[in-house]
């Protein structure tokens, strides 16, 4: 059997957009993944389903699988003809053991190659604002591991010039014995009053960074409680993070945002808030699933010659609505000559990209707008198709009818109640480690408050943020007050209008 092949592949420090291009072209071809503890899971989406993916680090049980058995899982894995990733936190050769990975196949002559990645020691100092190298501040910097206990005898580590040699100094692995890393470099003439940074889970929405001296730093990182994943910078570009902080800072850098849409739909909105700075909780509060009965629908379908419009108002009617064509063996030829109609550009967009251009989309994306703009095309004695949820408003259908058009509304998937994020979120808000709810639509506003039972809506310190006027209506119906409502009904301009209210 031919030899497989192994990728080294670094992951980059944790903002999963700071991994190479060349690094998810390998992950795109895997066939095994073999992952570190480091790595932003995000990533392993990269990789397709069917590849196995094994996690290498601390595992439910806490065993951890010893670098040896690593490398022999790498050769095993490779010697059976796979094409194998193995993804590392940072770059694979920078204190990751990427080396040895790379003796062992080379040992059994596998071919691999070394796909290098943008290590944490200069990205995670960058996401807090500290250039490692500074004209007039610092021209050299050292990468250091501080996993290694200064006190031991026979350090391999040269501390004397250590703490002179280079300017900037970067410590990884290096929380755990920090007061000895900071006794050790005073003790060989770096000045107390010499800026540090420690910064943890840098890149990521959860970034947090302490900053002091030599002579305070540890004081102020244990107050602090500085857990792993953490890095230490010493030296004066610490200061330019006063100046050019930009990451940590922005309106929603660290805010906890709950998104309550259904999973199928969480990603977009999470996505979003993400590069806003914000940490997305998806805990869904409806579940969409497919039809128990398909009858009406079939029927529709079957009979879709007799409708002149076919209005899709969500994204996952028109997924639900094609799978079903699909299912049937039909396709989108089958509605030619229909008018496609949508309520906004997401369901435009989705459309699109099955080849439709829809007719028409309401400036306004609700459902009265769809109704006004139809008022001056004169559709009486049409017949429309309405491929909705099974709870959908009937206000559609009265504002066509009254229109004089002949209206069908059929569902074509369901929305129940997504029990398990109910109940999670009911547990979470009155904690207060919520800053924003999100409701993208009315029924997830009714299914939350529904988890109160009749109890004091405690929602703890969160804003309400609502999509548009009705789940807003909703909302304050419920007894919520809402703070926060999008100019539009996108999720975009939801997302623009939380950003908005914490600029404020
Ligand atoms: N090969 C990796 C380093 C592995 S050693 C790289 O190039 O980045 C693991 C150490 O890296 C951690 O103990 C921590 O000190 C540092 N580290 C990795 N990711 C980090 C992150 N997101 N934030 C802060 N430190 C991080």
């Amino acid at each position: 059997m031919a030899k497989g092949k192994v990728y080294l592949v670094g992951a980059g420090p944790g903002d999963p957009g700071l991994i190479t291009v060349r690094g998810i072209e390998c992950l795109k071809r895997a066939e095994v993944v073999i992952y570190d503890r480091l790595i932003n899971e995000q990533l392993l989406d990269a990789a397709p389903e069917t590849a196995e993916r094994i996690y290498a680090g601390k595992g439910r049980a806490g065993h951890t699988m010893t670098q040896p058995e690593i490398n022999e899982m790498l050769v095993e894995k490779a010697i059976t003809g796979k094409t194998v990733v193995r993804l590392k936190g940072g770059d694979p050769f920078v204190l990751g053991r990427g080396g040895e990975e790379a003796q062992a196949l080379t040992e059994h002559n596998i071919p691999f190659e070394i796909v290098p990645g943008i290590t944490s020691a200069i990205a995670v100092p960058a996401y807090a604002g500290i250039p490692v190298t500074h004209r007039g501040l610092a021209s050299s910097f050292s990468v250091i591991t501080g996993h290694e206990d200064p006190t031991k005898e026979n350090s391999s580590i040269d501390w004397e010039y250590l703490s002179r040699g280079t300017d900037t100094l970067i410590f990884l692995m290096g929380v755990q014995n920090l007061s000895e890393i900071i006794a050790k470099l005073v003790k060989y003439g770096r000045h107390p009053e010499t800026p540090v940074a420690v910064i943890e889970n840098g890149t990521r929405p959860d970034q947090r960074t302490v900053t002091g001296s030599l002579a305070d730093i540890v004081t102020r990182a244990e107050e602090e409680q500085v857990k792993a994943p953490a890095l230490v910078v010493v030296g004066d570009v610490v200061k330019l993070r006063d100046e050019i902080r930009w990451f940590d800072n922005r309106p929603l850098s660290g805010k906890r945002v709950l998104v309550t849409r259904a999973r199928q739909q969480a990603s977009a909105l999470s996505q979003l808030l993400a590069e806003k700075g914000a940490l997305p909780v998806e805990l869904p509060a409806i579940d969409i699933q497919p039809l128990e009965d398909t009858g009406e629908l079939d029927r529709a379908i079957a009979g879709i010659t007799q409708y002149q419009w076919l209005l899709f108002t969500s994204v996952n009617g028109v997924d639900a609505f094609f799978k079903r064509l699909h299912t049937l063996g039909l396709d989108a030829r089958t509605l030619k000559g229909i008018k496609i109609g949508t309520i906004g550009p997401a369901t435009a967009h989705v459309l699109q990209e099955r080849g439709i251009l829809p007719d028409y989309t309401p400036g306004d994306y609700t459902t009265s707008a769809i109704v006004a703009g139809m008022q001056n095309r004169d559709i009486r004695g049409q017949r429309f198709l309405l491929p909705r949820a099974d709870i959908a408003d009937r206000a559609l259908v009265e504002g066509l009818r009254r229109l004089g058009a002949e209206v069908d509304d059929v569902a074509v998937y369901r929305t129940v109640p997504a029990t398990e994020g109910i109940a999670e979120a009911r547990k979470m808000l009155p904690s207060g480690k919520i800053d924003v709810i999100t409701f993208a639509s009315s029924s997830t506003v009714t299914n939350l408050v529904a988890a109160f039972q009749g109890e004091p809506l405690d929602i703890g310190k969160a804003k309400v943020a609502c999509i548009g006027k009705k789940t807003a209506e909703t909302a304050k119906k419920a007894g919520l007050r809402v703070d926060i409502l999008a100019w539009e009904a996108t999720i975009p301009a939801l997302v623009a209008a939380i950003e908005e209210h914490f600029s404020k």
